[in-house]
Protein backbone atom coordinates (compact mmCIF):
# COMPACT_ATOMS: atom_id res chain seq x y z
CA UNK A 1 0.00 0.00 0.00
CA UNK A 2 1.17 3.48 -0.79
CA UNK A 3 -0.23 6.42 1.12
CA UNK A 4 -0.70 9.48 -1.05
CA UNK A 5 -0.38 12.74 0.91
CA UNK A 6 -3.50 14.82 0.60
CA UNK A 7 -5.74 11.87 -0.23
CA UNK A 8 -8.57 11.89 2.29
CA UNK A 9 -8.97 8.11 2.23
CA UNK A 10 -5.23 7.32 2.35
CA UNK A 11 -4.98 9.38 5.51
CA UNK A 12 -8.28 8.24 7.01
CA UNK A 13 -6.77 5.65 9.35
CA UNK A 14 -4.29 8.20 10.69
CA UNK A 15 -6.93 10.92 10.98
CA UNK A 16 -9.51 8.73 12.72
CA UNK A 17 -9.53 8.40 16.48
CA UNK A 18 -7.94 5.04 17.33
CA UNK A 19 -11.21 4.00 18.93
CA UNK A 20 -12.96 4.39 15.55
CA UNK A 21 -10.52 2.19 13.62
CA UNK A 22 -11.95 -1.29 13.15
CA UNK A 23 -9.34 -2.64 10.72
CA UNK A 24 -6.02 -1.33 9.49
CA UNK A 25 -5.21 -4.25 7.24
CA UNK A 26 -2.81 -4.57 4.36
CA UNK A 27 -5.57 -4.42 1.73
CA UNK A 28 -8.57 -2.90 3.53
CA UNK A 29 -9.20 -0.30 6.15
CA UNK A 30 -12.44 -0.04 8.10
CA UNK A 31 -13.56 2.83 10.30
CA UNK A 32 -16.68 3.53 12.32
CA UNK A 33 -18.28 6.54 10.68
CA UNK A 34 -19.08 9.84 12.29
CA UNK A 35 -19.90 8.46 15.70
CA UNK A 36 -22.99 6.77 14.30
CA UNK A 37 -23.38 3.24 15.71
CA UNK A 38 -23.64 0.59 13.02
CA UNK A 39 -22.26 2.58 10.09
CA UNK A 40 -18.83 1.45 8.92
CA UNK A 41 -16.77 2.43 5.90
CA UNK A 42 -14.46 -0.14 4.33
CA UNK A 43 -11.93 1.07 1.79
CA UNK A 44 -9.03 -0.31 -0.19
CA UNK A 45 -5.64 0.74 1.08
CA UNK A 46 -4.37 1.28 -2.48
CA UNK A 47 -5.71 3.54 -5.18
CA UNK A 48 -7.74 1.81 -7.86
CA UNK A 49 -10.28 2.53 -10.55
CA UNK A 50 -13.25 0.76 -8.98
CA UNK A 51 -14.15 -2.69 -7.73
CA UNK A 52 -13.15 -4.36 -11.00
CA UNK A 53 -9.57 -3.21 -10.54
CA UNK A 54 -8.84 -3.99 -6.88
CA UNK A 55 -5.92 -6.32 -6.20
CA UNK A 56 -6.56 -10.06 -6.13
CA UNK A 57 -5.65 -10.00 -2.44
CA UNK A 58 -8.19 -7.26 -1.70
CA UNK A 59 -10.83 -9.14 -3.67
CA UNK A 60 -10.14 -12.37 -1.78
CA UNK A 61 -10.30 -10.60 1.57
CA UNK A 62 -13.50 -8.70 0.82
CA UNK A 63 -16.01 -11.54 1.25
CA UNK A 64 -14.74 -12.81 4.61
CA UNK A 65 -14.23 -9.26 5.87
CA UNK A 66 -17.72 -8.01 5.02
CA UNK A 67 -19.34 -11.20 6.33
CA UNK A 68 -17.47 -10.94 9.64
CA UNK A 69 -18.31 -7.27 10.04
CA UNK A 70 -21.95 -7.85 9.17
CA UNK A 71 -22.27 -10.82 11.52
CA UNK A 72 -20.56 -8.76 14.21
CA UNK A 73 -23.05 -5.93 13.87
CA UNK A 74 -25.99 -8.33 14.01
CA UNK A 75 -24.46 -10.16 17.00
CA UNK A 76 -24.67 -6.95 19.03
CA UNK A 77 -28.45 -7.36 19.03
CA UNK A 78 -28.83 -3.78 17.86
CA UNK A 79 -29.44 -4.73 14.20
CA UNK A 80 -31.39 -7.45 12.44
CA UNK A 81 -29.31 -7.31 9.25
CA UNK A 82 -26.95 -5.08 7.31
CA UNK A 83 -26.84 -3.40 3.93
CA UNK A 84 -23.73 -2.87 1.84
CA UNK A 85 -23.62 0.31 -0.17
CA UNK A 86 -20.90 0.69 -2.75
CA UNK A 87 -19.47 4.13 -3.18
CA UNK A 88 -17.26 4.58 -6.16
CA UNK A 89 -18.35 7.63 -8.01
CA UNK A 90 -15.90 10.16 -6.68
CA UNK A 91 -12.87 8.50 -5.11
CA UNK A 92 -9.78 6.65 -6.20
CA UNK A 93 -10.26 4.02 -3.52
CA UNK A 94 -12.97 1.43 -3.79
CA UNK A 95 -15.05 1.93 -0.69
CA UNK A 96 -18.22 0.56 0.84
CA UNK A 97 -20.52 1.55 3.65
CA UNK A 98 -21.81 -1.25 5.82
CA UNK A 99 -25.00 -0.12 7.49
CA UNK A 100 -26.67 -1.92 10.38
CA UNK A 101 -30.40 -2.16 9.79
CA UNK A 102 -33.11 -2.28 12.41
CA UNK A 103 -36.60 -3.67 11.97
CA UNK A 104 -38.74 -0.94 10.51
CA UNK A 105 -35.85 1.08 9.08
CA UNK A 106 -36.80 2.81 5.85
CA UNK A 107 -35.37 1.09 2.77
CA UNK A 108 -32.04 2.68 1.91
CA UNK A 109 -32.55 2.58 -1.82
CA UNK A 110 -36.00 4.09 -2.13
CA UNK A 111 -36.07 7.22 -4.24
CA UNK A 112 -32.37 7.03 -5.00
CA UNK A 113 -30.74 7.66 -8.37
CA UNK A 114 -30.12 3.92 -8.52
CA UNK A 115 -33.82 3.17 -8.52
CA UNK A 116 -34.39 5.69 -11.30
CA UNK A 117 -32.25 3.49 -13.56
CA UNK A 118 -34.88 0.77 -13.42
CA UNK A 119 -37.01 2.96 -15.65
CA UNK A 120 -34.57 2.31 -18.52
CA UNK A 121 -35.60 -1.27 -19.25
CA UNK A 122 -33.99 -3.31 -22.05
CA UNK A 123 -34.55 -7.05 -21.54
CA UNK A 124 -32.39 -8.22 -24.48
CA UNK A 125 -29.42 -6.09 -23.51
CA UNK A 126 -29.80 -7.07 -19.86
CA UNK A 127 -29.81 -10.80 -20.70
CA UNK A 128 -26.89 -10.43 -23.13
CA UNK A 129 -24.89 -8.74 -20.38
CA UNK A 130 -25.85 -11.48 -17.90
CA UNK A 131 -24.63 -14.14 -20.36
CA UNK A 132 -21.37 -12.31 -20.87
CA UNK A 133 -20.82 -12.10 -17.11
CA UNK A 134 -21.59 -15.82 -16.69
CA UNK A 135 -18.90 -16.49 -19.28
CA UNK A 136 -16.49 -14.19 -17.45
CA UNK A 137 -17.08 -16.02 -14.15
CA UNK A 138 -16.56 -19.46 -15.63
CA UNK A 139 -12.74 -19.30 -16.04
CA UNK A 140 -12.36 -18.07 -12.48
CA UNK A 141 -13.97 -21.27 -11.21
CA UNK A 142 -16.97 -19.41 -9.88
CA UNK A 143 -20.09 -21.46 -10.44
CA UNK A 144 -23.68 -20.42 -10.29
ZN1 LIG B 1 -5.66 7.56 -1.43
Amino acid sequence: MTAHPGCKICTMLDAAAPEDVVLAGEHWGVVAMQETPGILMAFTRDHDAGIGTVSDQAAAAFGPMIKTLSAGLVATGDFEKTSVIYLGDNAIHTHFMLVGRKAGDAPIFDNSPLMARFADKDRDRTRALAARLRDALSPSGTTL
